[in-house]
């Protein structure tokens, strides 16, 4: 997700988007406008069918946008910070610093954007019943379908989906502990991607080559993101109870602070792998520490 071009803040959060989605972009509105469009109102103008398809690609990523803003603003309410936005293949990505303190809070997070969608779809099907062009009104059902697809498609219940964190959340908040909420949902995580996989590979040899492939990928694309969020959590766990001083170097080098640069850098430096020391006076009390690069 690094190689993501920055579109501006919104709500005082970055948004970017990947550059998987200019692939996409361009697979969306070429489908719309060759495929889709065509079957549904038919005799148009070839440039009528090509702007229709790149303003349905546009406001689709705007919908996905509405999905992301979602979770992104309920976690600012729950207090949880967001470093930003990226749009990008599977949808959106809101980037959480940290994590929900509580169960409600994650279910209330993960749920909010597949209603979202929902909601979307809802008023894309109102606006597509006015008397409106008839190239518009099939954008408008395109839109109704693929709101709903992104709302279901986001609550199976697998990492990194909204559905896996749904699912986490309620474990969580039966168990009492988030770890063991994770863990739960990960093992049907699990479940659900090889499910997937077993089914994508099936297509392939019943001659549904690019869609066998496709889904497999999607599983293959949980299994990992479900491995990640449970080392994730888990690293996050141990680091809670770990003291700093499991993490320090001992035993210390101290430098006296009468020492000249020239001194230290022949009689000690040589003599030690650090590139820091803390400095003490006659006493012994610390007052400084001299970093070998700014020497
Ligand atoms: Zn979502």
């Amino acid at each position: 997700m690094s190689s993501s071009i920055r579109l501006g803040r919104l709500f005082g959060i970055e948004i970017g988007v990947n550059w998987s989605l200019v692939f996409v972009f361009a697979l969306i509105a070429w489908t719309l406008a060759t495929e889709l469009l065509p079957f549904e109102v038919s005799h148009q103008p070839a440039l009528a069918y090509w702007v229709a398809g790149a303003a349905g690609a546009v406001v689709f990523y705007g919908c996905l946008l509405a999905h992301e803003l979602a979770h992104a603003l309920v976690a600012i309410r729950y207090g949880v910070k967001v470093a930003g936005i990226t749009l990008w293949l599977f949808g959106g990505v809101s980037k959480l610093d940290g994590e929900p303190k509580s169960a409600g809070a994650e279910a209330l997070i993960a749920g909010v954007g597949p209603l979202t969608s929902l909601a979307v779809a809802a008023v894309m099907f109102v606006l597509s019943l006015l008397p409106l062009p008839l190239l518009l009104s099939g954008v408008l059902a395109w839109l109704v379908f693929v709101n709903i697809a992104l709302a279901l498609f986001n609550l199976v219940p697998a990492f990194p989906l909204d559905g896996g964190r749904l699912l986490s959340s309620w474990f969580w908040w039966r168990s009492g502990s988030r770890q063991r909420g994770v863990h739960s949902a990960v093992r049907i995580s699990r479940v659900f991607a090889y499910l997937m996989i077993a089914f994508g590979v099936f297509e392939l040899f019943t001659g549904q080559v690019l869609n066998g492939i496709w889904i497999a990928f999607v599983g293959w694309f949980l299994l990992s993101a479900g491995t990640q969020e449970e080392v994730g959590t888990a690293v996050r766990g141990l680091l809670r109870s770990v003291p700093v001083s499991a993490a320090m170097t001992s035993p210390v080098v101290t430098v006296p602070d009468w020492l000249t640069v020239a001194q230290f850098i022949e009689s000690i430096a040589p003599d030690h792998p650090f590139t820091t020391y803390p400095v003490h006076d006659p006493s012994g009390q610390l007052t400084g520490i001299v970093r070998l690069g700014d020497l």
